[in-house]
Parts: structure tokens; C-alpha cells; sequence
């Protein structure tokens, strides 16, 4: 019996992570008490969390949503109060929790998510774009207020267990040297298109079929472009002190292992499983403690054949672009973001080709000459100059 069930909060609860993590809760309601959850526009899902969690806050960023999510949980929920626009979200994410799940898509996680740092024990970050977006200054944040953090992507919650972290020591000067470390090896799916030779005619629906892992459209196309690979090469750099060089990435299409570590000593530790996001959601709700996560260990038997293959960098060129915004710094990989955000968005809109998208960014990364980051401030300015630059390109 725990006495003081631990207060959860969720940015972008009705998204693919917001979902699994409250399956996770599901099978721990004793452990976990839900304060507050957030959305952009999913009224219908939102009003049946609230019924279900009978939260403290409920935030709709759309105000029709908000309106309507009013009216639907009037009788269902009646304890909990509705909040809307960036207000609100930046209301919630000052609450102080014991663990905020930082899970808003795109760089709209910004701000929510760094604020949450600021006020909650625990934060729980599946909103790379956060952390390619501010890398330093969030690192500094976290640090400054002690804020443990837990990486939920599944490579780097792979890569937190190889290496037997405490949160503390994420981002540390020199850890990789300290750990006796000489490499990360970040396994990377190679998305749908990975036997794909033209990539000129795929469609936004094949991009968002990914073999392995059931994700949200932003990510699903970052994931067919490889782009995904790029934030999460920029994500490892900043959480284990590393540089692009120290970061190899490997295709393994099966995506068992979820990622490995290459110590001086000639081991390699990897983190092994189905692929199924409740694995590290469960890790980071409960570490140090292990918690079910009802999800089924590996049957090693049933396994299919494991493969390797090196990336292709001209069939996938989003991955060293991303690279190359990390090596040259400053505000670099915030254009690359947005960049990035504004193409994918076009692309799923039927705009432009799949295959227009490493080139906006390209263009944009070229035309926007990188400032050093100096205050949030600057990040902010970038980012909309980067994508207000980037819509003009097709
Ligand atoms: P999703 O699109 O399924 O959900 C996004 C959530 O963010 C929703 O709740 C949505 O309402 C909210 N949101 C969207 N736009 C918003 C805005 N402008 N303001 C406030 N809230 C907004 O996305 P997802 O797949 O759950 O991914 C969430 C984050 O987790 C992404 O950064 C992604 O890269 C990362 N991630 C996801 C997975 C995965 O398996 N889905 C794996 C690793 C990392
Ligand atoms: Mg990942």
C-alpha cells in the first residue's frame, strides 16, 4: 500500500504517448493519482479521460474545444476545471507534481515542457523537439532545479538502462568517459521505406504505416524520412554529453534492440524488447523501482531473425542534415526543426512530395544564418522566422 499516491500530470494526453502512459496508470491506481491533463483539439477523447480520471484541470489549447469539452463532462466530471489557449497549458504546466509526461508533439512542447521543469520532480520527456530546440538552457534548467529527468524515447530510455544512470548525472561534462564508454549505437527501424527505391510518389498515408511501432503522424513521417533519427541523435548528444561523432546509428528493421552502448572495454550492453512504448513509459513512471507494464517480455524463440544495416545517407538525407545543424550549434537545430515541422505538415497535407522535405529544409538551414543562444527568447524568434522562411519555399 502506498500512502501518498504520486501526482501525475500529462502534456498531450490524448496523443500516442498520453494514451499508453494512462494504460500504464490503468494497472497502478494506487500508485498514481492524475492532477491534470492537456490537449489540443480532441474534445471526444478528452472528455472520456476526464470521466475516467476525474482530473483536477483539463486543458483544450483550441477555446471551441475547451467550450465544447465544458459542456460534454459538465455531469461526468463536474470537479474539474477547463482551461484553454497557451495560458492555461503554461497554468498547468506550473503546477507543482511529482511527475509531468511532457508528450505534446512539435515544438508547441516548448514552453509547456520547460516550464513543467521548472516546477515538478519528475519530468518524463517524450518531446524531443523540446530538447533539440533549447538543448543547452533546458539541460542548465533541469539542473538548476534539480528536476530529475527520465528519457522516454525508446532508444534513449534503451541507452539510460545500458548505461545505469541516475537522472542526475544526465548531461554531465565528460560522462561518457567517466562510464568508461566509446560509443552509442542508436537503432533506427528504417520506416516503411526502407526497401522503398522512389520515394518521389509515397503518400502521407504509406508514410504513417509503420512497420513496427504505432505512433502520431508527425512522428511517423519523421520516422519514413529518417528525420526522427536526426532529433534523436541531437536528443542523445545533449542527455549523455555526447558529439555527432561519438553517436553511430544502426538499422535493425525488427526493432528489438532498442539500442546499445559500446563500452572501452570491449562490451556492448543493449536493451532488448518488444517494441511497444508502455516498456519505457512503465520504466520512467517507476524508476528506480520496477512497475508492470503488462506488456509481454521477448519469447526469444519466436523472434524473428535479427538484422543490421548501415543508413543510406542519399536515400535519407534528413539524418545528416540534422547532424550538421548540431555540429554548427546555436540556433541551427532550431531552424532545422522548424523547418522541418513546417515540411512535414505541408507533406501530409498533400502539398508537396515526401521527397521536398529534406529540401526545405536544406534551403532554409542555408538562408538562415544560425545565432548563438543566449535566452529563450532568441529560440523563440528563430523559430518563427525559420518557419515563417520555410513556408514560402513551395
Ligand atoms: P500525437 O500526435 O499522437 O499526440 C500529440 C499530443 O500533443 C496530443 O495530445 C495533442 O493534443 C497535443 N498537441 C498537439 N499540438 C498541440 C499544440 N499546438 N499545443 C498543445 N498541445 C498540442 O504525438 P505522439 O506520437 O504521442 O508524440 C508525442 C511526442 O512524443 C513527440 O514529440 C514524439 O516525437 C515523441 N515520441 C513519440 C513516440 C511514439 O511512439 N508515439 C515515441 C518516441 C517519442
Ligand atoms: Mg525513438
Amino acid at each position: 500500500m502506498i500512502p501518498n499516491p504520486n501526482k501525475v500530470t500529462l502534456l498531450g494526453s490524448t496523443g500516442s504517448i498520453g494514451v499508453n502512459t494512462l494504460t500504464v496508470i490503468q494497472h497502478h491506481r494506487k500508485r498514481y493519482e492524475i492532477i491534470a491533463l492537456t490537449a489540443n483539439t480532441q474534445v471526444e477523447r478528452m472528455a472520456e479521460q476526464c470521466r475516467e480520471w476525474q482530473p483536477r484541470y483539463a486543458v483544450m489549447v483550441n477555446e471551441i474545444a475547451a467550450e465544447q469539452l465544458q459542456q460534454r463532462i459538465q455531469h461526468t466530471a463536474p470537479d474539474t476545471t477547463v482551461l484553454t489557449g497557451q495560458s492555461g497549458l503554461l497554468t498547468i504546466a506550473q503546477l507543482p507534481v511529482d511527475t509531468v509526461m511532457a508528450a505534446i508533439v512539435g515544438g508547441a512542447g516548448l514552453l509547456p515542457t520547460l516550464t513543467a521543469v521548472a516546477h515538478c520532480q519528475r519530468l518524463l520527456l517524450a518531446n524531443k523537439e523540446a530538447l533539440v530546440m533549447a538543448g543547452k538552457l533546458f539541460m542548465n534548467t533541469l539542473r538548476a532545479h534539480g528536476t530529475e529527468l527520465i528519457p522516454i524515447d525508446s532508444e534513449h530510455n534503451a541507452l539510460f538502462q545500458a548505461l545505469a544512470l541516475t537522472p542526475s548525472e544526465l548531461g554531465q561534462a565528460g560522462l561518457l568517459d567517466q562510464k568508461g564508454v566509446s560509443r552509442l549505437l542508436l537503432t533506427a527501424s528504417g520506416g516503411p521505406f526502407l526497401h522503398t527505391s522512389d520515394l518521389s510518389q509515397v503518400t502521407p498515408e504509406q508514410a504513417c504505416a509503420h512497420p513496427n511501432w504505432v505512433m502520431g503522424r508527425k512522428i511517423s513521417v519523421d520516422s519514413a524520412s529518417m528525420m526522427n533519427k536526426g532529433l534523436e541523435v541531437i536528443e542523445a548528444c545533449w542527455l549523455f554529453a555526447a558529439d555527432t561523432q561519438q553517436v553511430q546509428v544502426l538499422i535493425h528493421p525488427q526493432s528489438i534492440i532498442h539500442s546499445l552502448v559500446d563500452y572501452q572495454d570491449g562490451s556492448t550492453l543493449a536493451h532488448l524488447g518488444n517494441p511497444d512504448m508502455k516498456v519505457p513509459i512503465s520504466h520512467a513512471l517507476g524508476w528506480p523501482e520496477r512497475i508492470h507494464s503488462k506488456v509481454n517480455s521477448l519469447n526469444l524463440l519466436n523472434t524473428p531473425r535479427l538484422e543490421f544495416l548501415p543508413v543510406d545517407p542519399l536515400k535519407f538525407p534528413c539524418l545528416n542534415l540534422a547532424i550538421q545543424a548540431h555540429n554548427i550549434g546555436g540556433t541551427a537545430p532550431v531552424v532545422l526543426n522548424a523547418a522541418n515541422e513546417i515540411a512535414v505538415a505541408a507533406f501530409l497535407e498533400r502539398k508537396i512530395p515526401f521527397t521536398t522535405i529534406p529540401q526545405v529544409i536544406e534551403k532554409t538551414l542555408a538562408e538562415i544564418t544560425p545565432l548563438p543562444i543566449t535566452n529563450l527568447e532568441v529560440i523563440l524568434a528563430e523559430d518563427a522566422k525559420a518557419r515563417d522562411h520555410a513556408s514560402t519555399l513551395f
